[in-house]
């Protein structure tokens, strides 16, 4: 998925109750542009936390109906540093990228994409997609691989009974259960099912920071309540964590070592200084422009003509980790 913000709002967060101790990080509203575009939610990046672990950015979007009123159109466009994390709960969407890849990525399958120095993809929900519900994750890559060929896997994680909870790890390794896909720092990623009146209590490791993704259902975390489209984030050090759900609730969990390195995030680039961007944007810009696919980001061989990067802001972005 690609970042479409023209002008990113920025969200001030009250304080939180002095009784609080889970913090939560509200969702804002970013539609993802386009004639029938789809609207999501990104509770990361955000200005009182920039990264989960290396995860750099969370959208979730739907159960929206895809039909005549609205699809899911992604035209190719670019990625460096990271990898990203399509995940659905229904829907269908079809996948293209410039390593060769055409992928139809399903609910409960992983696609993971890993740009590296460089690659460029489309998403376009297919006409049996139905409802399209799911995330778009995204992880930060370390700067020993940032620069690695970039590449394209597949895994379907199998369900496992964790509590009263199904498990599917899709990355990493939790209660047992273990993906076999490339990460690149110590990472896990998974979905939770929890059903009406169920609970579950999930060892974590204690040296990654998380963060829970309410996906739906009355939960709470901890004993406090999560509400759906909030990420709760529980740091370095916490052991376990305790769900319950009053009513069927589903969600992400996410989690992490630190990055340990700061980063620049523009668009759809990460960088590690404003001029690296800069040329990242050049490089981008030359290929929409003449069309060829002989330049860093290679070529999609289908219809859609690539998405403009936006135009820079005025002042030298700041780095942020
Ligand atoms: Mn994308």
């Amino acid at each position: 998925m690609s970042n479409l913000e023209q002008r990113p709002a920025e969200l001030l967060l009250a304080d939180p109750p002095e009784t609080a101790s889970l913090e939560l990080l509200l969702p804002r509203d970013v539609p993802l542009g386009g004639p029938r575009a789809m609207g999501v939610r990104r509770t990361l990046p955000q200005r009182s936390r920039s990264l989960i672990g290396a995860w750099c950015f969370v959208d979730h979007y739907g159960p929206e109906q895809v039909g005549e009123s609205g699809r899911m159109i992604v035209p190719p466009h670019p990625h460096t540093g990271l990898q990203t994390v399509s995940w659905l709960f229904s829907g269908e969407i079809e996948h293209r990228d410039s390593t060769g890849t055409h992928a139809i990525v399903r609910p409960g399958e992983l696609n993971l994409m890993t740009a590296g120095r460089g690659i460029q993809h489309s998403e376009l929900s297919t006409d049996a997609s139905g409802v399209l519900h799911g995330a778009q994750l995204w992880i930060a890559l370390p700067t020993c691989t940032r620069s690695m060929e970039p590449r394209f896997e597949h895994y379907r994680p199998v369900a496992a009974r964790v509590g009263d909870a199904t498990v599917r790890v899709f990355l990493g390794s939790l209660a047992g259960q273990r993906s076999p896909v490339t990460v690149f720092s110590p990472l896990v990623g998974a979905q939770l099912d929890v059903p009406a009146g169920g609970r579950v209590e999930l060892a974590l490791n204690r040296e990654f920071e998380h963060g829970l993704l309410v996906d739906d259902g009355d939960l709470t975390v901890d004993g406090e309540t999560a509400p759906v489209d909030a990420l709760a984030f529980l740091p370095r050090g916490t052991r376990s964590v305790s769900l319950r759900a009053r009513s069927t609730a589903r969600a992400l969990l996410i989690g992490g070592s630190p990055l340990g390195e700061p980063i620049i995030m523009w668009w759809n680039f990460i960088g590690r200084t404003h001029d690296e961007v800069v040329e990242f944007r050049r490089e981008w810009q030359q290929h929409v422009e003449d069309g060829l696919d002989n330049g860093a980001f290679g070529g999609i061989r289908h219809g859609l003509p690539p998405l403009p990067a936006p135009v820079m802001p005025n002042v030298r972005l700041r780095e942020r980790g």
